[in-house]
């Protein structure tokens, strides 16, 4: 099927807070900014409960609301918004082509890259199986779920110590797997799951198998170094090793790092393609906050403003 396509002077990729806070000032800046929502409008922050540290909110808000908030903001400039997801680009001329759901095709002069990161998984068969059932990416999410209960969660940096933590109030016993010997979390972070009666450490662990038919009832593991096989009755089973940016279909287009985070000049939200710019956790992989990554995204916006001033821009 022939693409249908479409001019804009702006285009937005991701509906995070990068994504609306870039849709607000470009819409401002009559821009008429085009934005796609992407597979999960709203981003991360639709999967989590209380945002209690976004400035401007005094006894906090939900992630869900707050997503609301933001779109029917960067709608009351005008943005363009629509469910759907870029599926393949080329940033080769001057206006750039991206090409929406392999059916229409959006030339832009300027686009701004507010994708995201998701969460890594383990790759098991039974992680998969039992996603939604035992299985959670999201201690803050789904942690309410497991009160009382014994669960487990997987990883050594400070989003899996973090959320030890969180559940370690939640729960009766939390399992922390650990795949070496040390944690990478921050020392003030280790500090306190070492200190945590109920966070048990097992450390140099691999995760062989969730176990449980309809719902979690257990996990086998192995020591590395032992060897040894072992199993652990738990509830709920948590994933927290780290994030992996939706960066795919920019690859051989833009320089990224070694683990796929687009590379922006430093100071600015600028790629190494005029007119591209990129924002919020696809491009940062240290702060992956809310509020960075809308700060991030105003700064694209800006950038794309300036950007669009220098061109000749079609009637
Ligand atoms: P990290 O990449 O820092 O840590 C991932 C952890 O998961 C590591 O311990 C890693 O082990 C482990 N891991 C990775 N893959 C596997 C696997 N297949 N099986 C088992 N374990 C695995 O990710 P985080 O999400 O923890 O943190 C990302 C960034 O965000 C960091 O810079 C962090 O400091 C920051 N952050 C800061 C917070 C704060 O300051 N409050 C809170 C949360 C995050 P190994 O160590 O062996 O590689």
């Amino acid at each position: 099927m022939e693409a249908t396509t479409e001019y804009t002077d702006c285009l937005i990729i991701g509906s995070g807070p990068a994504g609306y806070t870039a849709a607000i000032y470009a819409a401002r800046a009559d821009m008429k900014p085009i934005l796609y929502t992407g597979m999960q409008p709203g981003g991360q922050l639709t999967i989590t409960t209380e945002v209690d540290n976004f400035p401007g909110y005094p006894n906090g808000t939900h992630g869900p609301k707050m997503m609301e908030d933001l779109e029917a903001q960067a709608k009351r400039f005008g943005t363009d918004v629509r469910f759907g997801m870029a599926t393949k680009v080329d940033f080769s001329g001057s206006v750039h082509k991206v090409w929406i759901d392999e059916t229409k095709l959006i030339e832009a002069q300027t686009v701004v890259i507010a994708t995201g990161a998701s969460a890594k998984w383990l790759g098991l068969e039974s992680e998969q199986r039992l996603n939604g059932f035992g299985v959670s990416a999201c201690a803050v999410c789904d942690g309410f779920f497991f009160r009382g209960q014994d669960v487990a969660i997987v990883g050594g940096g400070d989003t899996a110590a973090e959320e030890a933590s969180y559940l370690a109030k939640l729960c009766n016993k939390v399992y922390m797997i650990v795949r070496r010997d040390e944690l990478r979390a921050s020392k003030a972070m280790q500090h306190r799951v070492l200190n945590t009666p109920n966070i048990e450490m097992l450390w140099s662990t691999e995760t062989l198998e969730i176990e449980g038919g309809q719902a979690v009832t257990g996990a086998r593991f192995k020591n590395l170094k032992t060897g040894e096989e072992f199993s652990k009755t738990i509830t709920g089973f948590f994933v927290a090793i780290g994030h992996t940016p939706n960066s795919g279909i920019f690859k051989g287009w833009l320089d990224m790092d070694e683990n796929g985070y687009i590379q922006t000049i430093p100071g600015t939200s600028k790629t190494n393609v005029k007119g591209v710019f990129a924002c919020g956790d696809v491009q940062d992989h240290v702060y992956r906050q809310a509020v960075t990554a809308a700060g991030s995204g105003c700064m694209a916006a800006l950038d794309a403003e300036r950007y669009l001033a220098t061109v000749h821009v079609p009637a």
